[in-house]
């Protein structure tokens, strides 16, 4: 990928982060250890798909993302799977 894609990517997910508050839609904490987790189904599913294909993902379906620590997401993939339905 061309490296002006690359930065342009890399300025667009802290953009996103702040779109979501910048924090974790679970437990509420601020914090800089957070990763998108797939709230409702796009039709990138599952982690490493390569992940300029999930930025783009995410940012053609903010809807259908959450902001999450890593510890909160294997929580909600758990347990509350149904939470933001
Ligand atoms: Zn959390």
């Amino acid at each position: 990928m061309a490296k002006r894609q690359v930065e342009w990517l890399k300025k667009k997910f802290i953009e996103l982060k702040s779109f979501y508050g910048n924090k974790c839609a679970i437990c509420k904490k601020e914090g800089d250890y957070l990763e998108f987790a797939h709230v409702k189904e796009t039709e990138l599913n599952g982690r490493g798909r390569g992940m300029w294909k999930r930025y783009y993902d995410i940012i053609n379906n903010l809807d259908s993302y959450r902001l999450m620590h890593r510890e909160c997401h294997e929580y909600y993939d758990g347990v509350l799977r149904d939470y933001f339905d």
